[in-house]
């Protein structure tokens, strides 16, 4: 006799009451260590309820029995069913973000933001007609052919790259298949893909770049260090690829040196300033690349010989316990950045450690600042950019700060 199995019922679960105060302010995540009932073992990817002490609906979301966050919320307050209505107004909704923010000028963004557009652990780049999904909990992976649908009817892409976060990978290989690189949806890439920002060409590596490439997430401050650059001497620091130093050359710069540890990422620079040619300030701006730690090179070469100064390193912080550590790091590293600043130099000091809050290092900075016992002018901070809304606290990590060392005189007059 051929039976089938029972449907699993629901996967329930109750929490702490800190756990059900987060989730009714709308955090998203559940850790592990808030669940104090469970009804059954779950899989990941599985629907997973969230009821209150007094049996009522807190939360619905993805269980991912393999991550510490063992539940993140879709949607919470009320219960909804997700069916394909439901998916594609949450698309929807996305997209209508972001539809205004950029034209035929720019063809590499984020379509979804994780957490923050209500996709969580989920990111969608745009590059040109390809796109990137990078996931970062198992408990997309039972739904790729699903997702995959959606984009498809959505976006029109050419391909559809998959990228996996590095703790995602072991698992997903021996439970799913699917390995981080794989092309999901049209041919295989025979180089990196070219795309456009503010009219710039780049190419992005999007099979084994990090992050999905590219650093889209740097458009804004990349922009207007082009509104700073004309005539300077712009030393680019932690440049990857370049992004910055195009701007800048096609902002009037004199010359922009790009300084990375990485080869790889030099030879991108390299391949970025060859693609746009054309255009008459960035073929006429002198590019240089040094392969160096950044810290070392800066320490060794004291002589202050740039007008802007650009400062970019990877996450200095990337456990809690760095926290102190990083801070340290980003005051030596801007106190570095700025002896090598000519009179009248303008410093960039970023910082993408969501361990260091935005007061925190922009207090650093200033500090470091105040120290050289140089005057400066602060020409203002930035944070995420609106393609990457942050609207949980863990959420923001980015953060930048422009200094003009020796700022000229305000000018007098009425205007
Ligand atoms: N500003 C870039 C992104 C920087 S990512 C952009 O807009 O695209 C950080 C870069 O720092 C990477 O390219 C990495 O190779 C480089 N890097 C990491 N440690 C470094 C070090 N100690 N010295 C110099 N470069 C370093």
């Amino acid at each position: 006799m051929v039976t089938t199995p029972e449907p699993l019922p629901r996967l329930r679960l109750r929490v702490s009451a800190a756990a059900e105060t987060s989730l009714r302010s709308g955090h998203p995540w559940l850790f592990a260590d808030s669940i104090r009932d469970q009804n059954r073992p779950g899989s990941p990817g599985e629907l997973a309820v969230v009821y209150d002490r007094r049996n009522r609906f807190l939360a619905l979301g993805l269980f991912d029995p393999e991550s510490p966050i063992r539940l993140r919320v879709l949607e919470a307050g009320k219960p909804r069913k997700l069916d394909a209505a439901w998916w594609q107004e949450r698309l929807e909704r996305a997209c209508a973000l972001r539809r205004p923010l950029f034209d035929d000028q720019t063809t590499g963004f984020r379509w979804l933001h994780g957490e923050n557009d209500g996709w969580p652990g989920l990111v969608l780049d745009r590059y040109a007609d390809t796109l990137v999904l990078k996931l970062y909990t198992l408990a997309w992976l039972p739904r790729l052919s699903h997702l995959l649908d959606l984009f498809r009817a959505q976006f029109r892409p050419a391909r559809i790259v998959l990228r996996l976060s590095r703790n995602l990978q072991p698992a997903a290989l021996q439970h799913f298949s699917r390995s981080d690189g794989d092309i999901l949806v049209g041919p295989p890439l025979e180089g990196p893909v070219l795309f456009h920002e503010s009219g710039l060409l780049f190419e992005a590596d999007v099979i084994r770049g990090q992050k999905t490439g590219f650093f889209l997430d740097q458009r804004e401050n990349r922009r207007r260090i082009e509104s700073l650059a004309r005539g300077r001497r712009v030393l680019n620091a932690f440049s990857f690829s370049g992004g910055f130093s195009l701007y800048a050359a096609r902002g009037g710069a004199a010359a922009v040196t790009d300084l990375d540890i990485s080869a790889h990422a030099l030879e991108g620079a390299r391949r970025n300033f060859a693609l746009n040619q054309s255009h008459p300030l960035v073929s006429a701006c002198a590019h240089h690349c040094v392969q160096a730690d950044a810290f070392d090179w800066l320490s060794q070469n004291p002589s202050p010989r740039f007008d802007l100064v650009i400062l970019d390193p990877p996450s200095l912080a990337r456990r809690e316990a760095e926290r102190a550590g990083a801070i340290r790091a980003y005051q030596r590293l801007a106190a570095l950045g700025i002896r090598a600043l000519a009179p009248g130099g303008i410093l960039l000091a970023c910082s993408c450690s969501a361990h260091v809050s935005a007061p925190e290092f922009f207090q650093t900075i200033r500090r470091a600042a105040a120290q050289s016992g140089r005057p400066s002018l602060e020409l203002g901070t930035a944070t995420e950019p609106p393609d990457h809304p942050a609207t949980f606290p863990e959420a923001h990590y980015l953060k930048a700060i422009f200094l003009h060392f020796e700022p000229p005189p305000p000018s007098e007059g009425p205007f």
